[in-house]
């Protein structure tokens, strides 16, 4: 039995790992990547020979991987996927708590002392029509492609969203040699007043605007066009690719019916980013709602620890706010546990990871507060009858429209999934539940919160049969 399991090595599972690591217990690992990194960090494989990827803005990373990567005490095990915590009673009649792995040798059970979640975030899916066409992606897919293949996955592209790493990201693909068509953007230009209230993010984080900056006049160089107030409203497939509408929008999002059209290899959507929860929500873990950071959230106190017994959690599940702060939440994570586990608690390690946590905050507070997205407004992308709004399911607009039509008592996503299997299929609602809740609190005029969330059960990632043959087997 390891004292520590760590599902997600990102920054915020790699700095918990090493605080726990350095104190002499031993900590497992578990990530369904190739290398250590998370999303942020992502590498070339190993095989190209090269131990780093581009970390620029964040001058911490090579450490933090070299220091996560040699340490003795840390077991990692990669391209292996966590699909379930097990707790139960092991032969000593002990309680015990266990993750469910899948990797390519198999399925194992990986029993543990504690268990911290670090599992990130992923892209906030948007249905309307054409969503679900080849060339249609979102800005973590084509970022990992570039920063882990270095490919580029179509020439002509359109961007468009209403996050900030839109315009990263269009640096990166200019670079990468694209042709970006235009850049569609749901917000106004920030006026004067907006700039202000956002200074506090700049100190501590000269670096990453900095970055920014540079992108943005590569985009201008290249005489990119940004169009502000204007999100996507449908793609539809051509011989060559895509032809891709982009609609006005008022500031509160909806549609002023004023809409141009663009001819596209890929399509690229970035409207923010959702926490990925799942393995959370199977574990018993309390949620809480966070629009601006994302969405569902896992609640924790100030050690990081859940609601459920010995599962601490970090990083982008508590809430959607970059690099460093995932970093802080996961070092800070990682002393706490060691605590628990029998160490003295470092306070001198706390209250430089409690500084830093503070400074990321004053960053990430402000780019949530800027970039939150108008969740009601999106969903109404989806309005027509043949729109997929469950991809796995299949499950069009029509029947979202008359389950909630025929029964004006359904109020939650829950109720939703019994009626017409929306989030029943593998992805186990990650690719609809932000659209069937959004579209019920406009249908009941009601909170997007209070349609809920869906359910998660055991796997909660696809996994072959054979895996469930081998887990009961031990
Ligand atoms: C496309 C994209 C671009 C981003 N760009 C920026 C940026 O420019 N600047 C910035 O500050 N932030 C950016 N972010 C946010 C970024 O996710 C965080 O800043 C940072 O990576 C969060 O660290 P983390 O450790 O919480 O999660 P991550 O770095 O996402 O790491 C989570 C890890 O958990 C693993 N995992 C998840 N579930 C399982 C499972 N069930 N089994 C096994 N492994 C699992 C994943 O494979 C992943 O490696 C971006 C996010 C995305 C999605």
């Amino acid at each position: 039995m390891h004292d520590l399991g760590i599902v997600g090595a990102g920054p915020a599972g790699m700095a918990a790992a090493l605080a726990v690591a350095d104190m002499g217990f031993s900590v497992i690992v578990v990530d369904e990547q190739a290398r250590a990194g998370g999303q942020i960090f992502r590498r070339p494989p190993e095989a190209w020979g090269e131990r780093h990827g581009v970390y620029r803005p964040y001058a911490w990373a090579r450490d933090l991987i070299e220091r996560f990567e040699d340490h003795p005490k840390i077991t990692a095990a990669f391209r292996a996927t966590a699909f379930g915590v097990l707790r139960g009673n092991d032969k000593d009649d002990r309680a015990s708590l266990e993750l469910a792995v899948s990797s390519p040798d198999g399925g194992q059970r990986v029993s543990a002392r504690r268990l911290l979640l670090a599992t990130g975030a992923y892209d906030m899916p948007v249905a309307f029509p054409g969503w679900t066409l080849p060339g249609v992606m979102t800005a973590g897919a084509i970022q990992s492609l570039i920063k882990s293949q270095k490919l580029l996955s179509g020439k002509r592209v359109v961007l468009a969203g209403s996050h900030p790493i839109q315009l990263i990201l269009a640096g990166q693909l200019l670079d990468a040699g694209a042709d970006i068509v235009e850049i569609a953007l749901a917000r106004d230009l920030p006026g004067l007043k907006e700039m202000a209230r956002g200074l506090p993010a700049v100190p501590g984080h000269v670096s990453i605007f900095t970055e920014a900056v540079r992108a943005l006049s590569k985009i201008m160089r290249h005489g990119v066009p940004i169009r502000w107030r204007t999100v996507v409203s449908e793609a539809t497939p051509e011989d060559t690719g895509l032809r891709v509408r982009l609609e006005t929008v008022d500031p509160s999002w909806l549609g002023t019916g004023e809409s141009h059209l663009h001819e596209a290899d890929i399509l690229v959507l970035g409207y923010g980013f959702t926490p990925s929860t799942e393995l959370a929500r199977q574990a018993g873990c309390e949620m809480k709602w966070d629009s601006a950071g994302g969405g569902w959230t896992v609640l924790h106190d100030a050690r990081f620890q859940s609601t459920a017994p010995d599962i601490f959690v970090a990083g982008e599940p508590t809430g959607v706010a970059g690099a460093e702060r995932a970093w802080a939440e996961g070092h800070i994570a990682g002393l706490f546990i060691a605590a628990s586990l029998g160490a003295k608690l470092d306070d001198r390690a706390l209250s430089h990871s409690t500084r830093r946590l503070i400074r990321a905050g004053r960053f990430s507070d402000v780019m949530q507060t800027m970039f939150e997205p108008k969740r009601k407004a999106l969903a109404e992308l989806s309005r027509q009858d043949e729109t997929v709004i469950c991809r796995c399911e299949e499950v069009r607009n029509r029947q979202i429209e008359d389950a909630l039509q025929n029964n004006p008592f359904i109020q939650s996503v829950n109720a939703v999934k019994l009626e017409c299997r929306s989030g029943m299929g593998v992805c186990q609602g990650r690719y609809c539940e932000g659209t069937v809740a959004a579209r019920i609190g406009n249908a009941r005029e009601a909170s997007i919160e209070a349609s809920g969330y869906y359910n998660a059960h055991l796997p909660v990632k696809p996994v072959a049969l054979q895996v469930y043959r081998d887990i009961s087997k031990d």
